[in-house]
C-alpha cells in the first residue's frame, strides 16, 4: 500500500469515510504525496501530454489572443496577465515570445502564474528564466495583484475535484470512499439523501459537480466585471449539464483504477462548461462560445501559422509540424486529436465585442 493509500484509509478508520470531492483532492494536492506536488506529469515519458506541449503554435496563437483581447478591453495600463494551472510554463513562454511583435501589450502587463506545486513551480521558473518579462506566483487567483486582467486557463478545470451524487430508490446520495473488509479502498454512498436535489432520475443515474471549479470561475468573473478584461477556457468537456460521471483515472497514457494508486495516477474530470457559463453569467459576465478547439484554433489562423513555420523546417521537423496541426484540430479519433473534444470558451467583461475565435 502507497503511504497516501495509508494515510487516506487511516484517515477513514478514524472519522469514516470521505466524499469523492475531498479523495480527489487529497489524490491530486496533498501536501506531500499528491499527484501534482511531487511529479513532472507531462509528454511522452510522463502521463498525458497536453496542446502546449504538443506544439508552439498553441501557445503563440493564445499569445496573439491575450494581446487582441488587451487592445479590446481598451488597452488599459498596468493589466495583469494570468495563467492558471501553467505545466512546465510553456504556454505562457510561448505566449510572451509572441507577445514581442505586440511591445505596448507587453510592457503593460504584470504576469503571474497560479500554481500550487512546489515542483512545477520549479520547472516554470527554468522555463521563464529567459522570458521577456518578471514572472510572479500566487497559490490562488485572488492573490494576484488587482487590475484589468487577462487570464487563461488550459486543462486546469478538469484538475479540480468533483463531487458525485448518485439516484437510489429512495433519493440522491453523495459517492464516499470508504473501506471495504480487508482493509481496501472501495467506492459507497452516504447513508443520508441529498435533500436539495430533487431531479427525477433512473436508478444508478449520476450527477457530477465541481463547487471548486465553480467557486474560481464566479470569484474571476466577478472580478472581470469589476475591473474589465477576459479569460479564456480550454478544456475537455461537454457543452451540456447532463447526467453522468467522467471521473478517469490516467497513468502512463492509459486508464487505471482511480482508488488503486491514490497520488500516483492523474485524476480528472470532464469540465461542464455551461455550469461554469452559468457561474459567470450569475456575475453579469459575458460568455462567448463554447466552440471546439480546431473551430477556435482556425480562427486565430493555425493554417497560416503552420505555413511559416513549414518554410523555415527541415523534412524532419516539417512532419512535426503536420502531426502537431492534426492533433490539434483534429476529430476522428478522440483519443489522439484534440480538435473536437476540447471546447473553448471566452469569459469577458459585459461590453466587450466579439473576439478573435468566436466570430460567428
Ligand atoms: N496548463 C498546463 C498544465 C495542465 S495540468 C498545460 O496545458 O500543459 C494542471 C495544472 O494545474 C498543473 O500545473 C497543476 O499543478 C495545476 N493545479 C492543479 N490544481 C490547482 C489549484 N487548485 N490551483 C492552482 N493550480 C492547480
Amino acid at each position: 500500500m502507497n503511504a497516501l493509500k495509508q494515510e487516506i484509509a487511516t484517515m477513514i478508520a478514524h472519522e469514516g469515510p470521505i466524499t469523492l470531492e475531498r479523495y480527489m483532492g487529497l489524490c491530486l494536492a496533498h501536501p506531500r504525496y499528491g499527484y501534482y506536488m511531487t511529479r513532472d506529469p507531462f509528454g511522452a515519458g510522463g502521463d498525458f501530454i497536453t496542446a502546449p506541449e504538443i506544439s508552439q503554435m498553441f501557445g503563440e496563437l493564445l499569445g496573439v489572443w491575450a494581446s487582441e483581447a488587451w487592445r479590446l478591453a481598451g488597452a488599459p495600463v498596468p493589466a495583469r496577465l494570468v495563467e492558471l494551472g501553467p505545466g512546465r510554463g510553456t504556454l505562457m513562454s510561448d505566449v510572451l515570445r509572441v507577445a514581442r511583435i505586440s511591445p505596448a501589450f507587453l510592457d503593460a502587463v504584470t504576469v503571474h502564474l497560479v500554481e500550487t506545486s512546489p515542483v512545477l513551480r520549479r520547472i516554470q521558473e527554468q522555463t521563464l528564466a529567459r522570458a521577456p518579462k518578471m514572472v510572479s506566483w500566487a497559490s490562488d487567483v485572488n492573490e494576484t495583484p488587482p487590475g484589468p486582467a487577462i487570464l487563461l486557463a488550459n486543462e486546469f478545470f478538469d484538475a479540480l475535484p468533483v463531487r458525485h451524487y448518485v439516484r437510489t430508490l429512495s433519493g440522491w446520495r453523495e459517492r464516499l470512499v470508504g473501506l471495504n473488509a480487508s482493509g481496501g479502498l472501495v467506492f459507497g454512498l452516504s447513508d443520508e439523501i441529498e435533500p436539495s436535489l430533487i431531479a427525477p432520475a433512473r436508478e444508478g443515474s449520476i450527477i457530477e459537480v465541481s463547487p471548486m471549479s465553480q467557486r474560481i470561475m464566479s470569484d474571476i468573473a466577478a472580478r472581470l466585471v469589476r475591473e474589465g478584461g477576459a479569460m479564456l477556457v480550454i478544456d475537455y468537456g461537454y457543452l451540456e449539464t447532463s447526467l453522468g460521471d467522467s471521473l478517469q483515472a490516467v497513468s502512463k497514457h492509459a486508464y487505471v483504477d482511480p482508488l488503486a494508486e491514490p497520488g500516483e495516477a492523474d485524476l480528472t474530470a470532464h469540465v461542464d462548461f455551461a455550469a461554469l457559463a452559468r457561474a459567470a453569467h450569475a456575475q453579469g459576465a459575458r460568455v462567448m462560445g463554447p466552440v471546439t478547439q480546431a473551430q477556435f484554433l482556425m480562427q486565430l489562423g493555425i493554417e497560416r501559422r503552420a505555413q511559416a513555420l513549414m518554410k523555415k523546417a527541415n523534412p524532419e521537423q516539417a512532419q512535426a509540424i503536420v502531426d502537431a496541426f492534426d492533433r490539434l484540430t483534429g476529430a476522428k479519433d478522440p483519443r489522439r486529436h484534440m480538435g473536437g473534444l476540447f471546447k473553448v470558451m471566452a469569459v469577458t467583461h459585459p461590453d466587450m465585442p466579439d473576439m478573435p475565435g468566436f466570430i460567428v
